[in-house]
């Protein structure tokens, strides 16, 4: 086995072999232990009490720090909360009030459809010439001219598992003269980052896919530290004030990261979170990547040679995948039910796409070939053609 498998310490069904990490990671065992300490003994023990004394206000920015030690960020750079489509409307509207002068928000014609709906939103509330200019991912760099006010872009595409890289396009960015925003939706938790060194003015991401956090866990965004006295927070909640227990009717930013506070934060999921956390510790990324590409490299070989019906969407190229590797074929979303019955789970993405999201930390080498061993009967047996697998259930 692998330094960093550890799937004993998961919640993972008995015989099952999960691969859709990058959409909802799996609970750790040792979250158990939240029902009885944070809803028993905290909540229903404290009651109201709970908020001083068991610091749940706090617990935004602690988890904020933790988040920060895995993606490379100052402490005090990051705030947890909402969710990622709200944090990513936090970066966009404080981003573009940076540069008053340029009207254009550049992004990847295949962002995920959030990024671009929340983008849309923002430009249409402006009563200005403000444009959403979507363009394809290899048009990003030639796009750039000195009406680019903020690039938004997704490091990590959900479909393809395709990379940016980030270090050249944020120095291109910003020798445009414009900011940079990551979502890092699929790539915290998945692969090394290390924002400080990247230098990128603002970052976004979501905690219940690759680190865990329990679905509907809170976001998180990151700013710049120098960047924290400069912007202003567009959705201005109580909590993003700087004495919020004040109760002004005048709203005054709070001079930290908690001015990209809105309301209550989830206590609840944030502690599961925080746990959840904990497994990165000690965790090396160099070695938890280097595994990911052994996996992914192995996957798509085999697939390559015995399910020659499916074609690879991913890069073949590891350094431009991320930690995902994804297949199509025209009754993907068949192959997939059949796969799924078969206690084998990936999903789909519409059209066509069967996606597998390889997490080193609980998916071995064994697990990578027997999938590909049962991939191979359920094609070359036709075993997806039964109509319960052709049926769309609403989550894919
Ligand atoms: C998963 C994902 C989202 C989801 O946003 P939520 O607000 O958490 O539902 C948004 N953007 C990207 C790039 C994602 O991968």
């Amino acid at each position: 086995m692998s330094a960093v498998y550890r799937k004993s310490l998961f919640n993972i069904p008995l015989g099952m072999i999960y691969l859709d990490g990058n959409s909802l990671g799996p609970p750790l065992k040792e979250i158990e232990s939240i029902s009885e300490n944070v809803i028993v003994k905290e909540w229903g023990g404290k009651l109201i009490k709970g908020w001083n004394e068991s610091n749940w206000m706090e617990q935004p920015l602690s988890v904020g720090n933790k988040i920060a030690n895995i993606i490379g960020g100052d402490k005090g750079s990051i705030v947890a909360g909402d969710t990622l489509s709200i944090k990513t409307y936090q970066a966009l509207a404080a981003a573009i009030h940076l540069k008053p002068k340029r009207n254009i928000i550049l992004t990847d014609i295949d962002n995920f459809p959030s990024d671009i709906y929340i983008a849309e939103g923002l430009v249409d509330s402006f009563n200005s010439n403000f444009e959403l200019k979507k363009v394809k991912k290899n048009d990003i760099i030639s796009s750039l001219n000195e009406q680019v006010n903020t690039v938004l872009l997704t490091h990590v595409n959900y479909r393809t598992g395709a990379m940016f890289d980030m270090e050249n396009i944020t120095n291109k960015v910003h020798e445009n003269g414009s900011t940079i925003i990551w979502d890092l939706a699929h790539s915290a938790g998945a692969v090394p980052l290390d924002l400080k060194a990247i230098n990128c003015e603002f970052a976004v991401g979501c905690t219940y896919k690759f680190l865990n956090g329990g679905p509907g866990s809170p976001a998180f965004i990151y700013v710049r530290p120098d960047l924290i006295k400069k912007c202003y927070p567009i959705l201005r909640g109580w909590l993003g004030h700087k004495a919020p227990f004040d109760f002004n009717n005048t709203f005054e930013k709070s001079t930290s990261i908690e001015m990209m506070r809105v309301g209550t934060p989830s206590v609840i999921q944030s502690s599961i979170l925080e746990k959840s956390l904990d497994v990165f510790r000690d965790l090396d990324f160099h070695e938890l990547r280097e595994e990911s590409i052994k996996l992914s490299d192995l996957f798509i070989n085999m697939v390559e040679r015995t399910c020659s019906d499916l074609h690879l969407e991913s890069p073949l190229n590891s350094s431009e995948r991320g930690s995902q590797v994804s297949f199509s074929h025209p009754f993907s979303y068949a192959i997939m039910q059949a796969l799924i019955d078969r206690n084998i789970v990936g999903d789909f993405r519409a059209p066509n796409i069967i996606r597998f999201g390889i997490t080193p930390l609980y998916v071995s080498e064994e697990d990578i070939i027997q999938t590909v061993k049962v991939l191979e009967e359920i094609l070359s047996n036709r075993l997806w053609d039964n109509p319960t697998y052709l049926n769309r259930k609403k989550v894919t």
